[in-house]
C-alpha cells in the first residue's frame, strides 16, 4: 500500500492537505488562517485500519517523514486492535522517521455539541483553546449545511471563549470504498485531524464509561498511542455514564442544554425518536428538566413499551441505575419492563435463527403484512 504526492493548496478561503493512498486522493480541508502539517503520520493514521485488513506493508513514497514515536506506538496499536478484531493483520511501515517540529499551543477537544464533546468542553473549560468539528468523518453534510451547523457551534461555544476549527475531509468516503467500519476507524480519523493541526494537546471526548469499557476506535488503551513528540492525543476521562454527563451539562446551563443535539437522524437538530433521542430525553425525564433541544418528553408508560437492542442495553442499564439512584419508581419499573422485554426479544431470536431458520420472524412478518 503506497501513500504518496503528500502536498497541500489554497481553495478560497481553505487549505487543503491531501496524499494519494493506493492512488485514492485523501484529503482535509482547514481554515486558511491555520498552519497545517505537512507530514506522512496523519495519512498513516488514516491508513492504519486499511493497511491492517490486507497485512500489507504501508509505504510512504515522498519525502515527508514520520514521528518515531507514533511509529513505535503503531506495533501496540496493531496489538491491541488484532486481539480485539480477530481479522486484523500485522504490517510493516516504510517511512523515514524524523520528529516533528514544535506544535502550536492550542488545546483542542473535538466537538459537535452533543453529551459526550459538551462533558469535555465544561471538565476541561479553562484548559481547551479551540474546539475541532468535522464533516465527512462520521457523517456527511452539505457544505450549506456544514456551514449552518458551525454557526450553531459558534453560537454555542461563544459563551465558552472558543473558537471552532471547521474541518473538512472525505476521510467517510474512503473508509467506506474500503470497507473498514467507521466504529473500528474513527479514532484513527480524529488522530489524523489532530496530527495535521499538530496542537500541544488534543482531547477525544469519551462514548463509553469505565464500566461500559468495549472494544472500540477511540479507547482509553489506544488515542494516546497516536501522540507524536509534540502533539499530546488524550482520552479523557470516562469516569462518568451519560446520564450524569447531561445532568452536569444542565447544571452548567440551561442555554447549552438547550443547544444539545444527540441525534442519529440529524446533525442539526433532534427528531425526538431515535434511540439517541429517546435515551436522552429519558435522563431529562428523570431529572425533571425541561428543555427546547426536544418537542415533547417521554412517559414512564411509554418507556415501559421499549425493547432496545441488544447493543444498545448497556446504556439502559446506566438508565435504570440512574432511575434508582435519584428514586424515579415509575421510571425505574419501566426501565427494568423494556430491559426485560430486551432480553426476552434476544433469546426468543437466538432460538428462531439457530433452531427454526427463522421460521418465527417469517410467520410474524406474514400475519403482520395481512393485517396491514
Ligand atoms: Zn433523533
Amino acid at each position: 500500500m503506497i501513500i504518496s504526492n503528500i502536498t497541500s493548496r489554497k481553495i478560497e478561503n481553505q487549505i487543503e492537505v491531501s496524499a494519494l493512498i493506493d492512488g485514492y486522493k485523501l484529503w482535509y480541508r482547514f481554515p486558511d488562517h491555520l498552519s497545517l502539517a505537512l507530514s506522512a503520520e496523519p495519512f498513516l493514521a488514516a491508513s492504519f485500519f486499511v493497511a491492517s485488513q490486507s497485512g500489507t506493508t504501508l509505504e510512504v513514497q515522498d519525502s515527508k517523514t514520520a514521528s518515531p514515536r507514533i511509529l513505535e506506538n503503531f506495533k501496540r496499536l496493531q496489538c491491541i486492535f488484532g486481539t480485539w478484531k480477530s481479522d486484523l493483520r500485522p504490517f510493516t511501515v516504510k517511512v523515514q522517521a524524523e520528529e516533528p517540529r514544535a506544535a502550536s499551543d492550542m488545546i483542542c477537544s473535538f466537538f459537535s455539541g452533543g453529551v459526550d464533546g459538551l462533558y469535555t468542553l465544561i471538565s476541561h473549560e479553562t484548559e481547551i483553546s479551540h474546539l475541532i468539528y468535522i464533516n465527512g468523518f462520521d457523517f456527511h453534510v452539505s457544505p450549506e449545511e456544514f456551514s449552518v451547523n458551525v454557526q450553531r457551534l459558534e453560537n454555542l461555544s461563544a459563551p465558552f471563549g472558543k473558537e471552532i476549527i471547521p474541518v473538512e475531509t472525505n476521510f467517510y468516503d474512503f473508509d467506506k470504498f474500503h470497507g473498514v467500519g467507521r466504529h473500528w476507524s474513527h479514532g484513527a480519523c480524529l488522530a489524523s485531524v489532530a496530527l495535521l493541526l499538530q496542537p500541544a494537546k488534543c482531547i477525544v471526548p469519551t462514548s463509553y464509561s469505565y464500566r461500559d469499557l468495549r472494544p472500540w476506535g477511540t479507547h482509553p488503551l489506544t488515542d494516546h498511542l497516536w501522540s507524536t513528540e509534540v502533539t499530546e492525543i488524550v482520552h479523557d476521562t470516562a469516569d462518568l455514564e451519560r446520564p450524569e454527563k447531561v445532568e452536569r451539562i444542565a447544571e452548567r446551563s440551561q442555554a447549552v442544554l438547550d443547544s444539545l443535539v444527540v441525534c442519529w437522524k440529524y446533525s442539526d437538530r433532534n427528531c425526538g425518536h431515535c434511540l439517541k433521542c429517546i435515551r436522552t430525553m429519558i435522563i431529562l425525564k428523570i431529572l425533571g428538566i425541561n428543555t427546547s433541544a426536544f418537542k415533547g418528553s417521554v412517559s414512564a408508560e411509554y418507556v415501559a413499551k421499549l425493547s432496545p437492542p441488544a447493543d444498545y442495553r448497556p446504556s439502559y442499564e446506566d438508565l435504570l441505575r440512574f432511575a434508582i439512584d435519584k428514586g424515579d419508581e415509575s421510571m425505574e419499573k419501566a426501565l427494568q419492563k423494556a430491559l426485560s422485554s430486551s432480553v426476552a426479544k434476544n433469546i426468543i431470536r437466538e432460538f428462531d435463527d439457530k433452531y427454526l431458520n427463522q421460521s418465527i420472524r417469517s410467520s410474524f412478518r406474514y400475519f403482520k403484512k395481512n393485517k396491514a
